[in-house]
């Protein structure tokens, strides 16, 4: 029997539309240093019409891909609803990546114009001339005459536009069309490339509207809500929240450049975000400023954490000290990202010791992501909390297949189908899951030590040195060891004010870990090396170890 029910596609412009109609009055605020700047979601809406009038001018047609290099702010907001909404595709380029990187991402993305922060542009320049594909160059922003030349230089460049003067004068409304397909890409988004190049993922329109309603819905986004969006529009298709924000009406704050400590705390109190979303060394710095330059959080109720294991010292403290609950979320780029959500049972007593447990998990999986465990023996292993597998997805967003162009050599392809596994995305993710569906991941399963007959868990470790009151960061690796295989080395970052030294953390860490897990090998280190989406980059530890660049001590 056929349903009686119509058929709309699920289109990035419904949410558009929505958004900037039923919650019009609803704001973007931009931080600028001192304080910020606003637009209504009205303005949001004109904006994104004035702009996709503009591309359209400048030959943009079809799926063509549209790049931004940018910062969290409103345009690059109205870019990520206005270029999808017109059936181009979104790429939003990661800043951060080696420039070699982001000259491979958008060269297979093939993005023909690329919309630049003014204070990205000298950088980018630099890049431009690499990117052969690259016809237009928006700027948003005033840039000097001699960055506007360096821009216009290469010869593929046919012009290089201002933001304003290019949406000046555009009609504000814009038809956007309903026929296109919901299973066509309306965004794309790569790794950060931890090995190798960087893959890419085309999300769909359908994978995206869904994605964000449920993520609205996991996250119990509000539409009094002022999300504060520190993880970057270009991480992880922004954890969604460029879309989930018009779904629920919430209004967003945007850090644009001003992502330390300070500035964060200062628009955190200022335009009272309620809510904010970033990986955990954000947070972590965030709080140590807070010990010693008090802001007013109160109208805060959480902070979204993921991208990696959020320590629950870290959750522990926001919440006894400010108040402010940490939501331990897991996902991937892959996945849209969101995965799970940890929301812990609401019989719980807060603060109770069951309480902690389900609020440091990853998280339960969220509705329409569908998740099984793979044992080292190619068995799916039972939801009982204790057995141990890679955990794999499925579901409505997460993708079935990595971006290819064609270009790739036959190793890449071999390598990006072998993340798939009968319908299944491995994750290279090791953990459990409990009956209640909360994951909890011991490790990123190339980060696991493997010492003789155990495996230690990198995280577990890093987690317990990090609960040390005198320790403000450290990171666990795998090192080489004679006798294990593999043995754990701890690379630490003291707090100025510490009175212990890695001698004294690793008794006290004796008190509350089995032997066989203590490290003996301890580095004492000024800061812990990030990658370029702000997570422990294992790789340049193992890297400086092996280099004899550590400065190691041996502690038995
Ligand atoms: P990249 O692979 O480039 O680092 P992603 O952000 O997509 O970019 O990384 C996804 C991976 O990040 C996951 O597979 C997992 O290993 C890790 N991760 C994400 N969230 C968490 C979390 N809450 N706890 C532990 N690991 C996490």
């Amino acid at each position: 029997m056929d349903s009686t029910m119509q058929r709309t596609p699920l289109l990035i412009s419904s949410l558009l539309r929505y958004g900037t109609l039923v919650h019009a009055d609803q704001k973007v605020i931009t931080w600028t240093g001192e304080g910020s700047r606003s637009i209504t979601y009205r303005q949001v809406g004109e904006q994104a019409g004035q702009l996709a009038h503009a591309l359209r001018s400048l030959g943009v047609t079809g799926d063509q891909r549209v790049g931004t290099f940018m910062w969290n702010n409103a345009e690059h907001l109205i870019t990520y609803l206005a270029v999808p909404s017109m059936g181009a595709v979104l790429h939003a380029l990661n800043i951060r990546l080696f420039p070699p990187q982001i000259i491979y991402v958008a060269n297979h993305a093939d993005d023909r114009v690329v919309i630049v922060d003014n204070t990205l542009a000298k950088p980018f320049a630099g890049l431009l001339p690499h990117l052969p594909r690259v016809q237009h160059v928006i700027v948003n922003g005033p840039i000097d005459a001699e960055t506007h030349a360096a821009l216009q230089d290469p010869a593929h460049v046919e012009s290089v536009h201002d933001w304003t003067e290019l949406l000046a004068g555009q009609p504000t409304a814009y038809d956007w069309p309903l026929d296109l397909d919901e299973d066509s890409a309306s965004s794309m988004c790569y790794t950060s490339g931890t090995t190798g190049n960087p893959k890419g993922v085309a999300y769909s329109h359908r994978s995206n509207y869904l994605h964000a309603v449920t993520a609205a819905l996991a996250l119990g986004a509000r539409q009094d809500d002022r999300l504060l969006v520190v993880v970057p529009l270009f991480h992880a298709n922004a954890w969604g929240f460029p879309y989930l924000a018009m779904a629920a009406g919430a209004s967003l704050v945007m850090p644009d450049r001003f992502l330390q400590a300070a500035p964060l705390a200062a628009m955190m109190e200022q335009e009272k975000v309620t809510f904010g979303a970033g990986v955990p060394t954000i947070w972590n710095d965030l709080l140590r400023h807070l010990d010693t330059s008090p802001a007013d959080l109160s109208a805060c109720r959480g902070l979204v954490v993921g991208g990696s294991a959020a320590p629950p010292a870290l959750m522990k403290a926001f919440q006894t000290k400010h108040d402010v609950t940490i939501i331990h979320a897991w996902g991937m780029t892959e996945m849209s990202p969101i995965g799970t959500v940890a929301t812990p049972p609401a019989h719980l007593e807060v603060g109770s010791d069951d309480y902690w447990r389900y609020a440091a998990s990853q998280g339960r999986l969220v509705v329409g992501v569908e998740g099984r465990l793979v044992g080292p023996d190619d068995e799916v292993a039972p939801w009982d909390g204790e057995s141990v597998g890679e955990l794999q997805v499925r579901g409505p967003w997460i993708t079935g297949s990595y971006y290819a162009n064609g270009a790739e050599s036959e190793v890449e392809r071999m390598e990006m189908e072998s993340k798939f596994q009968d319908g299944w995305l491995r994750t290279g993710d090791v953990g459990t899951l409990t009956p209640d569906g909360f994951l909890v991941l011991t490790d990123r399963a190339k980060d696991v030590i493997k010492s003789g007959g155990e495996w230690i868990s990198s995280v577990d470790l890093e987690n317990a040195i990090m609960a040390h009151p005198n320790v403000q960061e450290a990171s666990v690796v795998g090192v080489p060891d004679e006798r294990w295989g593999e043995r754990p080395l701890a690379s630490v970052v003291l707090r100025p004010s510490a009175t212990a030294g890695v001698a004294e953390i690793r008794e006290w860490l004796a008190t509350q870990l089995p032997k066989w897990m203590l490290p003996e090998r301890w580095a004492v280190i000024d800061e812990v090396p990030k990658t370029s989406v702000g997570k422990f980059d294992k790789k340049v530890l193992r890297k400086q170890y092996a280099a004899g660049e550590l400065e190691v001590q041996s502690l038995d």
